[in-house]
């Protein structure tokens, strides 16, 4: 919802869907949970009814109004595909990323199954939007992998995986079809720690593949102590297209 954001694979997001529910071990210690619930109340406020999922139709235009072509991260802080978001707003998303193609989109989920039903489906022409990149979310092998089944079968110009926050050892995983990983560690109260032999297990799968390697944070309790060298130097590749 915001120009200049501070996601340092991104340049602003945009969040035309508020809220959210848990649907897996990344999202224990979900940063727009805790930031949205402190609002909670608070009669006015953008964030009065919490994290509870709303449609933000008001917010639909917000990228007409960016003239300077930016990469947008789409959501945020809620899930696009969420099973409360009706197909016909997902369409409504769709058409302004196809109306507004100055800017690339990233739109990143952990509702991988809707995602891949509907891309195959009734929004196929979303997965052909030259300018809209869709990922999933992969913190560990149990339900993180298998949504990188799904991607690949989801129609789209590009395909990323967001491996934040890590949370165990990857092992050995399929990279194929994948044109970008961002890789990082969790932040804020309670961060389950990441340890560098998992991060560095993701770096040469992706060194192996020839997949743009992102790596955003160490993060931690306090994550700008923690910074974002690896081994001595940053990663911040990014996908071709
Ligand atoms: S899917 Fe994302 S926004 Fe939703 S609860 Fe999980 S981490 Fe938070």
């Amino acid at each position: 919802m915001a120009d200049n954001s501070t996601i340092e694979w991104t340049d602003a997001t945009w969040n035309p869907v508020l809220g959210c529910t848990k649907v897996s071990a990344g999202c224990a210690h979900c940063y727009a949970d805790r930031f949205m619930e402190r609002f909670r109340g608070v009669p006015g406020h953008p964030f009065e009814h919490g994290f509870d999922l709303r449609l933000a139709p008001a917010k639909l235009d917000q990228p007409r109004r960016w003239k300077r072509p930016r990469r947008i991260f789409v959501n945020s802080i809620s899930d696009l595909f969420h099973p409360q978001v009706p197909e016909a707003y997902i369409a409504d998303v769709g058409r302004v990323m196809r109306d507004v193609p100055r800017h690339t989109y990233q739109v990143l989920t952990k509702r991988h199954e809707r995602m891949q039903q509907l891309l195959n489906g009734p929004l196929s022409w979303m997965g052909e939007l030259p300018n809209v990149w869709f990922g999933v979310s992969v913190e560990n092998r149990r339900q993180g992998l298998p949504r990188l089944d799904a991607l690949r079968q989801t129609p789209a110009v590009v395909r990323f995986a967001s491996v934040e926050p890590l949370l165990e050892d990857l092992g050995d995983f399929d990279l194929n079809s994948i044109d970008w990983v961002i890789a990082g560690g969790e932040s804020g109260p309670g961060a389950r720690p990441m340890r560098e032999e998992w991060v560095l297990g993701v770096l040469h799968q992706c060194r192996r593949d020839g997949v743009p390697f992102f790596f955003k944070q160490w993060g931690g309790v306090r994550k700008h102590r923690n910074g974002r060298l690896l081994r001595g130097r940053t990663y911040d590749e990014f996908p071709a297209n």
